[in-house]
C-alpha cells in the first residue's frame, strides 16, 4: 500500500464515523495541485547531477497552503502527497487557517558540501517558484532541512520576485536574524510535551518518573528528550537513524546530544550517557521499539510500526512526533491492546503552529518574545487536545480518528461558506 492511500484510508475512515459529505469527502480524497520538477547542480568534482523534486499542495480550503521540504534519498511523489494530505488535516485540527502542502528533494543532504546544498536549495526553490508565496503556499523545515535552507529559499524567492515586499513570509523556520521567530525551533517537540501532558492529566497521571524512549535525536527527538526530562521524566533510550543506547536508570539528554554532535551518532555515546549502575547497552532503531518504558516517542520517519513488529510494542502511550511512524494497520493493533496512540497530526502540530506566528510575524513587522509565543503555542495546543477529546468522547473512538473528524468538520464549514449562496457563473471563477 503507497503512504498516499494510507492517508486516504484515514481520511476515510473518519468521514466514515461522521457521515462527511460525499462532496467534501471527493474533495480532501485528491490533492489540489502536483508539481514534478527536476534541475541539475555542479558537483563540486566537476560532474553534472540531475536532481528530482516536488511539492504537492493538498488542499487550500482553509486558507494558503502549508507545509515543510524535506531532503531524503528516497523521497518520492507518493510520500509528498500523503505528508501533504497530512498537513490540511494537520492545519484544520489546531485551527490555524492554512491549507496542506509539502514540498520533497530527491537527495540526501548528508552527501553534499555546502555550496552544493546551497545550488540544490535554490535550484529548487526556483523550480517551484511559480506555485509558492506568502499568501499561496509557505515552506518550512522537515526532515534534514534547517534554518540556513529556509534562508536560502526566502532569498532565491525573492530573486525571482524582486517586487514581493513581504518575501520573507514566503518561507518559515528561517534563522532569528532573517525573520525567524523565536521558540520555531523546539516547537514541534514543545507542542507534543503539551499534548502528552494533558492526556497525563486526564488520566490522572503526570510526566515525573515516567520512563520514556525515543526513536529519532534529530531536531523533534532531541528537544524532546530535553523538555521530557526538565519535567522530571527519566530518558532511558534514544536511537538516531544508526542506532542508540539504552540506559536503565536513565541519562542526561543534553549530554548525550553534544555527544552525538561531536561522534557523529547517538550509538557512540554509551560511556558519555551511561555509567550509573543499572544495565547500559548500545540497542538498534528496532530495538527501541520493543523496550519495557511508559512511554515511546516515535520521532524519526514514516511506517516504523508496522504488523511485523506491532506485537512486540510495551509501551501504554506511543506518541507520534514525527509523520505517519505507525501504519493504520498497527495502529489498529495497538488500539486493540490498549495502547494509546496520541497521533501526529495532533502530537506534532507545534512546529506548523509557531511557523503561523513567524509567518503573522513577518506580515505584520513585528518580533514576538520567547515567552509570547510559548505561551500561545502552550494555549493553543491544549485547546486542539481537548477539542479532539471532546470528539473522541462524542465517537466513542480513538484520538487518532478523532483527529481526523474534528479537522474534516472545520474542512467542511470552509467547504459550506466557500458555496453557501453562491451560484457559480463562469465569468470570474476566483473569490
Ligand atoms: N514539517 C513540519 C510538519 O510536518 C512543519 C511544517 C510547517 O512548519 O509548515 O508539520
Amino acid at each position: 500500500m503507497s503512504l498516499y492511500e494510507n492517508t486516504q484510508k484515514l481520511i476515510n475512515r473518519a468521514a466514515d464515523t461522521m457521515e462527511l459529505s460525499e462532496e467534501v469527502r471527493k474533495v480532501v480524497n485528491e490533492p489540489e495541485r502536483v508539481l514534478s520538477v527536476n534541475f541539475h547542480i555542479h558537483r563540486d568534482d566537476g560532474k553534472i547531477q540531475m536532481v528530482k523534486g516536488f511539492r504537492v499542495q493538498h488542499n487550500t480550503l482553509r486558507g494558503p497552503a502549508k507545509g515543510g521540504v524535506r531532503f531524503h534519498p528516497r523521497v518520492d511523489m507518493g510520500e509528498v502527497k500523503a505528508l501533504a494530505g497530512w498537513m490540511t488535516i494537520k492545519c484544520a485540527v489546531v485551527d490555524i487557517p492554512y491549507g496542506g502542502s509539502k514540498g520533497g528533494v530527491e537527495i540526501d543532504p548528508r552527501d553534499l558540501s555546502e555550496g552544493e546544498l546551497e545550488q540544490v536549495t535554490r535550484q529548487f526553490t526556483q523550480a517551484i517558484a511559480p506555485i509558492i508565496g506568502p499568501r499561496r503556499d509557505v515552506p518550512a523545515p522537515d526532515v534534514y532541512t534547517n534554518a540556513k535552507i529556509m534562508n536560502w529559499i526566502a532569498d532565491e524567492y525573492h530573486c525571482v520576485h524582486p517586487n514581493e515586499d513581504d518575501y520573507l513570509a514566503v518561507v518559515t523556520g528561517k534563522s532569528l536574524d532573517n525573520g525567524g521567530s523565536l521558540g520555531r525551533d523546539s516547537a514541534t517537540a514543545a507542542g507534543g510535551v503539551i499534548v502528552l501532558e494533558s492526556y497525563l492529566k486526564k488520566t490522572g497521571e503526570e510526566l515525573k518518573g515516567k520512563t520514556v524512549a525515543i526513536q529519532g535525536f534529530g531536531n523533534a527527538g532531541h528537544h524532546a528528550a530535553r523538555i521530557l526530562a526538565e519535567k522530571g521524566a527519566k530518558i532511558v533510550a534514544v536511537t538516531d537513524s544508526k542506532g542508540g543506547i539504552y540506559v536503565e536508570n536513565g541519562f542526561d539528554p543534553m549530554k548525550a546530544h553534544s555527544c552525538k554532535l561531536e561522534k557523529g551518532g547517538i550509538g557512540e555515546c554509551l560511556t558519555e550517557a551511561g555509567s550509573n549502575g543499572g544495565e547500559e547497552k548500545k540497542i538498534s532503531n528496532e530495538d527501541i521499539l520493543a523496550l519495557e518504558c511508559d512511554i515511546l516517542v516515535l520521532a524519526a520517519l514514516e511506517n516504523q510500526i508496522t504488523e511485523a513488529n506491532v506485537n512486540a510494542v510495551k509501551a501504554k502511550v506511543v506518541v507520534e512526533l514525527a509523520n505517519g511512524p505507525i501504519t493504520p494497520e498497527a495502529h489498529e493493533t495497538l488500539e486493540n491492546k490498549g495502547t494509546t496512540v496520541i497521533p501526529d497530526i495532533l502530537a506534532n502540530a507545534g512546529g506548523v503552529t509557531v511557523s503561523y506566528y513567524e509567518w503573522e510575524q513577518n506580515l505584520r513587522h513585528e518580533k514576538w518574545t520567547e515567552e509570547a509565543v510559548a505561551e500561545k503555542l502552550e494555549k493553543s495546543q491544549r485547546q486542539a487536545f481537548e477539542d479532539v477529546d471532546k470528539v473522541k468522547d462524542e465517537f466513542k473512538t480513538d484520538y487518532r480518528n478523532a483527529s481526523y473528524i474534528l479537522a474534516l468538520r472545520r474542512i467542511e464549514s470552509a467547504f459550506e461558506e466557500k458555496h453557501s449562496g453562491k451560484a457559480h457563473g463562469f465569468s470570474c471563477m476566483t473569490e
